[in-house]
């Protein structure tokens, strides 16, 4: 089968969170199963498109609304990611430093999903299957199937997965013009509460939706930042597919990001090494257990409780941790983050920024992975976390209610709470501080996560088997 795979993230190529590492690993997995998957995507100004070398497949223009692209799309020479990946550049638009963030980003990425569909239409043959992910690939299916110029692509089927509902891409209808000449009669496909709204549009439109894990499936029926009945109404075509983790980029024993390497059988000297490294870099106490959080500061994150959840678990407990917090995010948390370092100084410090190899190096160093999220589709983290041997502290949501079990319930691993609320963080630490001082235990729970397997050949031949249901 020829899958092509839509994003505006891929790992690492771009990335800005956990879209990036799936779109950058399943077509990667996909090819292995023996199909043909490959991957289109903006063409923003990184430094992977710096270091290698492209060659033009395609020109082309469109218009939209009162403006006029010219665009190309270019392919990476070498198939470097283990898959065919497709650029699209469009002068001055998507060529920018950061994938999101601007004030024209409906703009940029309505221009990208029409010059990825007028390119596609142009092809002498079919694609199998077309897979568009998130809200920035959602008006694909549309575009595809009501956009006069666009119809003869009708027939390919189309799949949708979301990596996060939160963010629908909602743009006025006074935006419709943008859209390539399109059957009006069809309006109520872009329609969601008076808006266009690119992710409600994708999921009425696509023949399959599938969703990060199976509970995210399930609680978008009840909490889905206002499509709770679309996901309700539209249940049957919907399933959750847990996401994998590449591992070939994440593995202890292989990470060039991490010094010392370390497999299973010297993990404990392993992690200590590289807990040495950080705890000197940030002036924490090796002796302690060290406690991080990466990610986005963002209130589905739950990172606004941080602070507090620091604070309180420093004094209450007689400053018996260390915290280390990688992330950036909303102003507000961000200024906290930097400003408690002053106060803590020796038992908290922070990264405010994006920095993939700092990433790695927590991962190996730490003893807990705080993630106490109010909203968690799949979630990564806590994957990557447990195969470098360090222990999750989850809440009981989506993805991570999928992943994780509490150490206190049969075959359990992890710690899990119920409230994303300061006492109930709070109280989960205090059990990682218990589960630290029983060295048996913890060298238990290590081997056990160490060795659990979340590769991607699974979830990599169940969208397959999906795909396969669409002929
Ligand atoms: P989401 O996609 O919702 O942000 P995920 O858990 O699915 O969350 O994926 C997050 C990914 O982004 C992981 O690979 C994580 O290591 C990475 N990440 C998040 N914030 C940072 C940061 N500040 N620096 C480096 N990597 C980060």
């Amino acid at each position: 089968m020829e899958i092509i795979h839509v994003s505006a993230e891929c790992y690492p190529v771009a990335k800005a969170g956990g879209l990036g590492d799936v779109v950058g690993a399943l077509p990667k997995y996909q090819n292995q199963l023996g199909h043909i998957a490959k991957v289109v995507m903006p063409m923003y100004r990184t430094k992977f498109l710096y270091e290698h070398d492209f060659d033009i497949v395609h020109k082309g223009s469109f218009g939209m609304g009162t403006y006029w692209f010219n665009y190309t799309i270019i392919k990476e020479r070498t198939n470097k990611l283990g898959f065919d990946l497709y650029l699209v550049d469009i002068n001055g638009l998507l060529d920018r430093e950061s994938v999101y963030g601007y004030g024209d980003d409906t703009e940029r990425f309505t221009a990208f999903q029409i010059a990825v569909v007028d390119w596609i239409s142009q092809w002498q043959h079919r694609p199998d299957v077309v897979h568009v992910h998130d809200h920035h690939a959602g008006l694909v299916p549309f575009m595809m199937q009501h956009c006069f110029g666009y119809r003869h692509l009708s027939a390919i089927p189309t799949v949708l997965t979301i990596h996060n509902a939160q963010y629908q891409g909602q743009m006025g209808w006074d935006k419709s013009k943008y859209l390539p000449h399109w059957d009006t009669w069809e309006w109520g496909k872009l329609d969601w509460r008076n808006n266009i709204n690119p992710l409600a549009c994708a999921v009425k439109c696509v023949k399959k939706v599938t969703t990060v894990s199976q509970s995210y499936l399930e609680e978008m029926r009840y909490s889905a930042n206002g499509l709770e009945s679309l996901f309700e109404y539209e249940k049957g075509k919907c399933t959750g597919i847990l996401n994998g983790i590449d591992s070939a980029v994440w593995n202890p024993s292989t990470d060039a990001f991490i010094e010392p390497n370390y497999t299973l059988a010297d993990a404990a000297k392993g992690k200590q090494a590289n807990k040495k490294m950080l705890c000197d870099l940030f002036n924490l106490d090796i002796e302690k257990p060290l406690f991080i959080f990466i990610g986005r500061l963002v209130h589905e994150k739950a990172a606004d409780l941080l602070p507090q959840v620091i604070y309180d678990s420093v004094y209450h407990m007689e400053g018996r941790m260390n915290f280390l917090v990688l992330g950036s995010g909303e102003a507000a948390v961000e200024w906290e983050l930097e400003n408690m370092k002053s106060q803590l100084a020796g038992y908290y410090n922070s990264k405010i920024g994006y920095n993939e190899k700092l990433s790695h190096q927590l991962y190996a160093g730490a003893d807990f992975l705080l993630m106490p999220s109010r909203v968690e589709p799949c979630g990564l983290n806590q994957m990557y976390a447990m195969r470098y041997g360090t222990v999750p502290i989850v809440r009981n949501t989506g993805g991570l209610r999928d992943t994780i079990i509490d150490f206190g319930d049969p075959g359990g691993y992890g710690i899990r709470f119920n409230d994303a609320t300061v006492g109930d963080i709070t109280y989960s630490i205090h059990r990682a501080l218990e589960m630290y001082t029983q060295p048996k235990l913890l060298k238990k729970i290590m081997t056990t996560i160490m060795e659990l397997d979340f590769s991607w050949e699974t979830s990599a031949g169940q969208y397959i088997n999906l795909y396969e249901r669409l002929k």
